[in-house]
């Protein structure tokens, strides 16, 4: 049995914030929360894997499994902005690059030190096991009333990655931590996404429909606000996030950009600097739709006439959102445009808003 201090060590030399020891076992009650909600009807949800059996049991995701090593590293950027156009998560370096480099690093390191070589698995985000579910078992924080898993050092600016191994390590135990009578997130969520404590309704989440594709309904894009890209409100409002230190690597620094930097990407060539962060996973389109809907409901005034330019996309869903946001910010400039853009315009949809606001 290794001693997990040997591999918290390791860790620590590397600037990993926390790291904790578990075992793929234990997640009895956490099944019987996602089997009551498939019951009444809250499960499964956008962007979650339907299977109970392959998020509850981590076993399936590696033959062997005896010891799963959770790593968190602390992002917050110890902004206070509500409003921000970029949730904190969008750093510099994509995360998930980010991660599974610093873990390969650490299994070389423990290999070298035990004198031993062993198999192993490393996960960001690309199994669909309950990572925060495991995270908790650890002790690298609880599970709150947001849904989020929050540290009590580093609250829930964390990102979290594992290492699954058939190496025996000692475990550690959960913490004895909860939210208390807090609930403050709850009453603040603008999407009305958290429903219940620890129950978020994922397509209510102003997160998840900056990330939803094709069209999206008047209502879900007044709701999006000024947010491009994720949310943090029940983060930013969060007592546990009030007094954590900021992220020093300078990989994970915030990735600062406005409306207009995303307006301005060229589809046939966008930056290459975008390319690096956990937002173009699902490419520009959805971000110049995102800058349009966010440019709209902020009355942005002094982006109309590049906004005029996105008429021309061929494109026709950022058509689409070109047209509905120049009438948003300024109905009656947008008529006589729209009218003249009307006679050439070939998409029924494109079309069909046109002769909506007309
Ligand atoms: Fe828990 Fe309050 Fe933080 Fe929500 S705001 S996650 S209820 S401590």
């Amino acid at each position: 049995m290794i001693k997990k201090e040997l591999i918290k060590n390791i860790a620590s030399e590397l600037e990993i914030d926390i790291c904790r020891i578990t075992d793929g076992g234990g997640l009895k009650k956490y099944r019987k929360i996602l089997e009551q909600r498939k019951k009444t009807g809250l499960w499964p949800q956008a962007f979650t894997e339907e299977d109970i059996d392959k998020l509850c049991n981590p076993s399936l995701h590696f033959e062997g499994l005896k010891s799963i090593i959770v790593i968190a590293i602390n992002y917050h950027n110890n902004s206070k902005q509500i409003n921000k156009c970029l949730s904190n998560y969008v750093t510099q370096k994509d995360y998930h690059i980010y991660l599974k480099e610093v873990m390969e690093i650490m299994v070389k390191k423990i290999k070298a030190k035990i004198k031993k070589d062993f198999n192993y698995k490393i996960f960001v985000d690309n199994a669909p096991f309950l990572e925060k579910a495991l995270a908790e078992r650890a002790g690298a924080g609880f599970i709150a009333k947001n849904s989020l898993l929050i540290n009590p050092d580093f609250g829930s600016y964390i990102f979290l990655g594992e290492i699954f191994t058939d190496l025996e390590i000692e475990k550690d135990k959960a913490l004895d931590l909860d939210c208390g009578e807090c609930t403050i997130c709850l009453e603040n969520c603008a999407g009305n996404a958290l429903t219940a404590p620890y129950q978020l309704e994922a397509d209510k989440c102003i997160a998840y429909l900056t990330q939803k594709k094709g069209i999206i309904p008047l209502a879900e894009r007044k709701k999006m606000g000024g947010h491009i890209w994720g949310c943090d409100i029940c983060q930013i409002i969060c007592p546990y996030n009030k007094n954590t230190s900021k992220s020093s690597k300078k990989e994970l620094q915030y990735f600062e950009r406005g409306i207009e930097y995303f307006l301005k990407i060229d589809r046939n060539n966008p930056p290459e600097e975008l390319k690096n962060t956990a937002i173009f996973w699902r490419g520009s389109r959805i971000l110049i739709r995102n800058a349009l809907i966010t440019a709209a409901n902020l009355q942005k005034e002094e982006y109309f006439d590049l906004i005029k330019t996105k008429l021309n996309d061929n494109s026709s869903l950022i058509r689409y959102y070109a047209v509905w946001s120049l009438s948003e910010i300024d109905y009656q400039k947008s008529l006589s445009i729209l009218k003249k853009h009307l006679l050439k315009e070939k998409n029924k949809e494109v079309k069909q808003v046109i002769k909506n606001i007309l």
